[in-house]
């Protein structure tokens, strides 16, 4: 069943990346494990799975010690500075900066530890109240505020679209992103190399490709429906 589910997805994306013209090889799936138990993420792992997202620091933890570890660890989900030092060198990627006072947290932690982290800056796009991340025109300024800083690195960009019934309505949304790493590229800042989009959940992931993402972030298309009983 999972194996059918994810190879479902990887030839969805594969045909994305082609419609677009673009190369398979940009295009990192991401599985987002969330709520899924060890034995069932180990499944997926099995199956030639690296890279599994995470939206809770104490998930992450756990499964970061219990499963193997060659696995990169994304951190997807809004994170508090107060815990920041329990997963600062277990994550490949946190995905969720979108303070300035998180990004010293993350900076100061990642001191102590001895590691330099990869960071995306979460901006909020569509400007939905519920959600955590900068406005658009705010997100320029943030990276230059943080090119001080030098246990962190700022690798991109993320977003988590509305949830919308017909994923065409998010193709501005993934453009608007799409086109803010490029406003941040051209600047040529000292010790600032982007190329990451981080972009499209199950709904919408084919879209993003097609605007540019290169990291989609799919949990209920290969794991199934979540269940948070
Ligand atoms: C849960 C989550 C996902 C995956 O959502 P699905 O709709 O299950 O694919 C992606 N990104 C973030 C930030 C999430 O919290």
């Amino acid at each position: 069943m999972i194996n059918e589910n994810l190879k479902a997805v990887q030839e969805k994306i594969a045909k994305a990346a082609e419609k677009a013209g673009r190369n398979l090889e940009e295009i990192t799936l991401i599985a987002v494990s969330k709520t899924k138990p060890i034995p069932v993420v180990k499944s997926v792992y099995d199956l030639g799975v690296r890279d599994f997202g995470e939206n809770k620091v104490q998930e992450l933890d756990d499964k970061s010690e219990r499963l193997p570890g060659d696995i990169r660890w994304h951190m997807i989900g809004h994170l508090q500075r107060n815990k920041v030092k329990y997963i600062v060198d277990k994550v490949a990627l946190i995905h969720s900066v979108e303070s300035l006072r998180l990004a010293e947290t993350i900076d100061k932690e990642a001191k102590k530890k001895g590691v330099v982290v990869p960071i995306l800056i979460e901006v909020n796009v569509a400007g939905e109240e519920s959600k955590f991340g900068l406005k658009p025109e705010e997100t320029l300024p943030f990276v230059k505020s943080l090119q001080s800083f030098t246990n962190i690195e700022v690798k991109g960009l993320m977003t988590i679209a509305p949830y919308v019934s017909d994923p065409e309505e998010n193709r501005p949304v993934f453009a608007t992103l799409r086109k803010l790493l490029v406003d941040i590229k051209e600047e040529n800042l000292d010790n600032v190399n982007v190329s990451i989009l981080s972009m499209g959940m199950s709904n919408d992931y084919q879209i993003a490709i097609e605007e540019g993402a290169t990291m989609v972030r799919v949990g209920t298309e290969i794991f199934g429906e979540r269940n948070y009983a």
